[in-house]
């Protein structure tokens, strides 16, 4: 039996107190615990890291101020095409969607993949296809309007200016104030099994059917049970460069290094390195939990057996 652990994430980034009015501040952070709560007595009841992780995903996807499920961001075309990945480190089983429309919760068909396909990964229509094939619950556009990502888009829907998370007028600005609201969990249970889950709707205004890190194994989610689960958040371009996920695993397969340094090399060095601004969270097969981040904040919780129990925004 070992200690068991969740992890989760709901975007870094430039994210300020200052920026904050007390209300929403509540707001997130009440999202986050009861995500914790929820997820974490999956693992209390014996229940499984993926099927944790799966909880958590779906409580985020639902909850209308992370950037993945119902309060996914607009693209250019003025609709949601959402990304999701979940990775099982007991056998290396994984699934992966990209670009799907009207699904309700993108990481319930990452998980119908993983288990009912015989592939990895789907994208686009034939991943649409595939959601009403396995009756995956599935809402009209307007269940995935909200005002605040419509303002947000209809901001900069008129130029080629992508961004990656709430207001951006201008590219100078999106450098200035980059904020990510992807979401993520990482667990440990108490069998010692890793899983790895992210979500997403990518950044607003994205076009050319767009894809980030979250949904490809290895770049922003990845799972193993030899070394560690991860899940990232960030500029999705530069952690697909830097395979972000798969390179903590492999610094600590190859160099033997523990999960907390081989995370600071990536995201502190490596990203850094590359101008990519962002964070993970991990946990290896001891329960062991990484949190680094290399911006203002990052939304995020922990929930562990040894009685630690924490949510929390800036750095
Ligand atoms: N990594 C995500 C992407 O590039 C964005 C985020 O983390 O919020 O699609």
């Amino acid at each position: 039996m070992s200690d068991f652990t969740i992890l989760i994430h709901g975007g870094a980034g430039t994210i300020l107190k200052e920026d904050m009015t007390p209300e929403l501040e509540l707001a997130y952070l009440s999202g986050l615990q009861q995500t914790l709560q929820v997820s974490y007595a999956v693992l209390e009841e014996g229940g499984t890291a993926v099927n944790a992780v799966k909880a958590a995903i779906v409580l985020l996807e639902d909850n209308v101020l992370f950037n993945a499920g119902k309060g996914s961001v607009f693209t250019k075309k003025g609709v949601q095409e959402m990304d999701a990945a979940i990775m099982d480190g007991m056998d290396l089983s994984a699934g992966a969607v990209a670009g799907v429309r009207n699904v309700r919760n993108p990481i319930e068909l990452a998980m119908e993949v993983m288990r009912n396909s015989n592939h990895v990964f789907l994208s686009g229509k034939g991943a649409n296809d595939f959601a009403i094939k396995q009756g995956v619950k599935l809402e009209p556009d307007e269940y995935f309007f909200s005002q605040f990502r419509y303002d947000q888009w209809k901001s900069i829907r008129d130029s080629d200016n992508y961004s990656l998370d709430h207001t951006h007028h201008h590219l100078e600005e999106l450098l200035r104030d980059k904020k990510f609201g992807t979401v993520g969990a990482v667990a440990c249970d108490r069998f010692g099994n890793l899983a790895a889950a992210t979500s997403t709707g990518g950044m607003t205004n994205k076009k050319y059917g767009r894809i980030g890190d979250s949904p490809m194994i290895g770049a922003g989610t990845y799972a193993n049970n030899q070394t560690c689960a991860i899940s990232c958040t960030g500029h999705g371009e530069m952690f697909i460069r830097a395979v972000a996920a798969y390179d903590v695993s492999c610094l600590m397969e190859y160099k033997g290094l523990s999960l907390q340094e081989a995370m600071d090399v990536v995201v502190n060095e490596k990203l850094i390195a590359i101008q990519g601004e962002g964070g993970m969270i991990g946990v290896d097969g001891a329960g062991n939990a990484g949190l680094v981040f290399n911006s203002a904040g990052m939304y995020r919780g922990i929930k562990n057996s040894k009685g630690i129990d924490q949510v929390a925004i800036y750095k």
